[in-house]
């Protein structure tokens, strides 16, 4: 089970490239693409999807060639937008009961049980009469899930899924990725690197359409053990500390701007060394664009 996606480019006709050149090869499990709004994300993402079409390059998954038979992809995909749109006043039984159909399980009884048990395992089971209008956040993201498992896809994307979410859905929301991402190749497109290094066993960092970084989060984050220090400094100086040292964040902890610098050698007095987080990789790539 491989996706394979090779020099991908994308220029909208307001002449914004979206897509420079993008290549990544995919396979079983979760995969975080990680990127600042405006990055390209959902452009790949709907491209992969089948919702647009790429100006050159191609995309394969399992032996279909997507950009050319993207009606064989769509059998075998499952799709979580962004926004999942408007949400009609009917039940989440009946608009999954409709989505199966239209979804080509034609046997009521098929479609019956296939409805239930995704319905038990999104959890929604107890609210499945419920009109969706009246779900909360968390429930319209798992019935966002459960549309787009079915027909057991083996290709999962998801676009930046938990906006809106409180902790509690959030932890519940990536169980339940996690789970699927045993069997499928599941794409997590995001802004939340801490959700990429919890969840992904790789991931890309996608800047200005082009991809910057691949690996896997641990690796990544191994890459600059040993290069990067911190130190808690006042506002004032953060802009003296930045001239003379390599400062790829500030943040404000407990009253001081705490700095993270990379340097090859331990830095002058006063710097305490820090253990490299994805995070502290995703602001150096930033720093550096
Ligand atoms: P992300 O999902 O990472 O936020 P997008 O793929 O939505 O990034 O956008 C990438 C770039 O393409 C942005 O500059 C955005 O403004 C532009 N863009 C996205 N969709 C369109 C469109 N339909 N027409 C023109 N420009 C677009």
């Amino acid at each position: 089970m491989q996706l394979e996606i090779h020099n991908l480019s994308k220029t909208y006709s307001n002449g914004v490239q979206a897509l420079k050149d993008v290549s990544l090869s995919i396979g079983k499990g979760m995969f975080g693409l990680l990127g600042q709004n405006g990055a390209g994300k959902s452009t790949l993402m709907r491209t992969i999807a089948t919702l647009q079409d790429a100006d050159t390059g191609t995309i394969h998954f399992n032996g279909i060639d997507v950009t050319k038979e993207p009606e064989k992809l769509r059998k075998t995909l499952g799709y979580l937008p962004q926004e999942f749109g408007v949400y009609p006043n009917v039940t989440a039984e009946e608009l999954l009961l409709h989505i199966a159909d239209m979804k080509g399980i034609i046997h009521r009884g098929e479609r019956k049980d296939t409805v239930e048990a995704l319905l038990q395992k999104v959890n929604l089971y107890e609210a499945k009469s419920k009109k969706l209008d009246g779900y909360s956040g968390g429930m319209k993201q798992r019935f966002g899930i459960a549309q787009a498992l079915i027909g057991n896809p083996d290709l999962i994307i998801v676009d930046e899924p938990t906006a809106g979410l409180d902790p509690m859905e959030r932890n519940r929301f990536y169980n339940l990725l996690s789970e699927l991402g045993e069997n499928a190749v599941v794409i997590l497109s995001t802004h939340i690197v801490e959700d990429v290094s919890t969840l992904c066993t790789d991931m890309a960092i996608i800047g200005q359409g082009e991809v910057v970084l691949t690996g896997k989060p641990h690796e990544v984050e191994e890459e600059l053990r040993g290069k990067l220090y911190e130190m808690p400094v006042s506002k004032d100086e953060l802009p003296a500390y930045q001239e003379k040292y390599q400062v790829i964040s500030h943040r404000f902890f407990a009253g001081k701007m705490m700095i993270t610098v990379l340097a090859e050698d331990p830095p002058s007095n006063g710097f305490d060394t820090k253990v490299p987080s994805l995070e502290d990789a995703y602001f150096k790539i930033l720093s550096q664009n």
